[in-house]
């Protein structure tokens, strides 16, 4: 099924390449839901211990719906220039950054504020083409570049419109003296909210964090089969946050 590119063309972006939201990825390798991914996000947060865990759902679905939502009014559909312009006359400043990776893994982008500007890293769109070349996949280039861009342009969102996810969100307690607390927010969901931002402005149908588990575990050299396995762990740790009860029905599949 694999199609060769000629090798007479370098194009810019061949014609064959796909979009990234018809791009079946899930038919080769084992997947997450984006509450069990939202879930390995939400367990880095240096405040998660102090989160009572029957508060683990309301803040992860929390983080989704409010990330979806703020999606609502827009729809990429491969048009980066447009998106690009628009971005950008909402106040942000857009770059590219070539930079090696970093020793705790891939930054692949950021947003930083005074003044705003949002930082794409070209290794990291390079990392993205390389996997799907890997699987079989031609990506248009502006594809990788808007999957950054919107995830960054939704924190940019937050500092300017939407307000911050975390702090819509139950904050936990961090320190308790009698009736005066310390509470602190979980910034994490800012992390949570922006992915599902991302794929719901995109349309994909895998929730964003999903590549970044693929791409770290096979750049440690791990297996398919011990991907599985550590999904499969995941899903056994927050099984009793994600109750299959919220439908009432069997599992299907
Ligand atoms: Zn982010």
């Amino acid at each position: 099924m694999e199609k060769k590119t000629p090798l007479v063309l370098k194009e810019k972006d061949p014609p064959s390449s796909n979009p990234l939201c018809n791009i079946q990825l899930a038919q080769k390798w084992p997947t997450l839901s984006p509450f069990e991914l939202a879930y390995t996000e939400l367990e880095q947060d240096e405040m998660f211990s102090y989160l009572a865990p029957q508060k683990i759902p309301e803040c992860i679905n929390g983080a989704l719906s409010f990330g979806k939502l703020a999606a609502t009014s827009y729809q990429y559909d491969g048009n980066l220039g447009y998106w690009m312009d628009r971005v950008i006359h909402t106040g942000v400043r857009v770059s590219f950054l070539r930079r090696q990776k970093d020793h705790d893994g891939w930054v692949r982008a950021q947003y930083r504020t005074k003044p705003a500007v949002i930082e794409i890293y070209r290794a990291s769109l390079e990392q993205l083409e390389t996997f799907f070349k890997q699987e079989g996949f031609t990506v248009k280039e502006e594809d990788l570049i808007a999957l950054h861009l919107f995830h960054e342009w939704f924190h940019h969102l937050e500092s300017t419109r939407l307000g911050r996810t975390d702090g819509r969100l139950p904050r936990v307690v961090k320190k308790k003296w009698g009736p005066i607390e310390i509470r602190e927010r979980l910034t994490r969901l800012r992390e949570i909210a922006a992915h599902a931002f991302t794929q719901e402005v995109m349309r994909l149908s895998w929730y964003p964090l999903w590549l970044d588990h693929l791409l770290l575990y096979t750049d440690k050299g791990w297996s398919k089969e011990q991907i599985r396995d550590h999904f499969q762990q995941v899903s056994r740790r927050c099984e009793e946050w994600q109750p299959s009860s919220t439908t009432q029905s069997d599992s299907t599949e």
